[in-house]
């Protein structure tokens, strides 16, 4: 049965579900998880089949594109297994990851052979020292290396993410820009969000993506129209970059108009926005195949709740401790 896709009571429809599938991360980032990801007792992650009901259901209400994210989604065995069959789901045109590079040189062909399309590598600084500063690993070497392979892989797209820290990279903008000058990838300035958790180190650390923008327009930068199924990055391009630059500004006026996705959290709670409360839990619809009707449903429903924006200039930041608690 075709089902209309699943659309919000602001106009806007869903193509991209990003899905994590742990919350363990084996870095420490400190605007993420400074102490390290501390287990509770109470995980107990998505299974493959379950990802497998999910991906299948999302798929049948138009989402097409799938970003699956964690936690550090490498630290789950059996990823490659789970890429290979949610690429293989009729629908899903295109499958993503977002990683820590951990071990990624290793990796990246079995998960490139199973059918993943894209790849997000975190880089927070291009500094070895100030890499292990914020991450708390010394693996900057490694995790260039990693991006390489991809790269030679021919994935579809190879991107970096920078998350924009006032006191740790705030000075290093151009040496990213130069990073990509030469190399055909794009990378994404993520201006830092407020979480619950987070306010002393966003009072400390947060730098506008103005100021980014700015500095990109000053040095010849373009902005570029945005594409369909697109992130939420606004893309800019230079006629001398083999490379492009994207800035996320979750703070812009109107970034929000243009939400296409959705989050669903390694323990199966469907988050409408990044900055919400709470989480609606969809596992007890993901036991059996014969509930995929059931679950469409309930997430067409809840698609009614989902607010215009989130409400963080009014000072709600959501109950979401840290990104790697819902999949960032
Ligand atoms: N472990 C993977 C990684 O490092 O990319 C995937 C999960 S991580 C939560 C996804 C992305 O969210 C990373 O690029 C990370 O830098 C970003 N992130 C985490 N916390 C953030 C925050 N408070 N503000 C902006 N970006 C954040």
């Amino acid at each position: 049965m075709i089902l209309p896709p699943l659309a919000d009571r602001f106009g806007r429809t869903f193509p991209y579900l990003r899905l994590s599938v742990t919350d363990v991360c084996n870095f420490r980032c400190s605007y993420c998880l400074p102490n390290g990801w501390q287990p509770t007792g109470t995980e107990r992650f998505l299974t493959g089949a379950e990802i497998l009901r999910l991906v299948r259901a999302f798929a049948g209400l138009g989402t097409w594109k799938i970003r699956l994210t964690g936690g550090e989604p490498s630290v789950r065995r059996d990823l490659t297994e789970i890429i290979r069959t949610t690429a293989a789901v009729p629908g899903i045109r295109r499958i993503a990851l977002t990683t820590n590079g951990y071990r990624l040189a290793e990796r990246a062909e079995s998960w490139f052979d199973a059918g993943l399309q894209a790849i997000n590598v975190s880089i927070d600084s291009l500094d070895r020292a100030r890499f292990r500063l914020i991450t708390g690993h010394d693996r900057l070497v490694e995790v260039l290396a990693g991006v390489e392979a991809c790269r030679r892989l021919g994935f579809s797209a190879v991107k970096i993410n920078t998350v924009l820290l006032r006191g740790l990279n705030g000075d290093a903008v151009d040496d990213f820009i130069d990073f990509v000058a030469d190399r055909d990838l794009s990378l994404r300035f993520i201006e830092l969000m407020r979480t619950r958790d987070n306010a002393d180190y966003f009072a400390d650390q947060h730098l506008p993506a103005h100021r980014v923008i700015d500095r990109l327009t000053a040095r010849g930068w373009h902005p570029l129209p945005r594409v369909e199924g697109a992130g939420p990055a606004q893309e800019f391009m230079h006629p001398d970059s083999r490379g492009r630059i994207g800035i996320i500004a979750p703070y812009a006026k109107d970034f929000c108009a243009s939400c296409n996705r959705l989050r669903v959290s390694a323990r199966g709670l469907l988050h409408l926005c990044l900055f919400g409360s709470g989480g609606h839990d969809l596992r007890p619809l993901l036991q059996d195949d014969t509930q995929i009707g059931a679950l469409q449903t309930t997430l067409t429903n809840l698609l009614t709740l989902k607010r215009d924006r989130h409400y963080q200039a009014e000072g709600d930041f959501g109950t979401l401790p840290s990104l790697a608690a819902t999949g960032g």
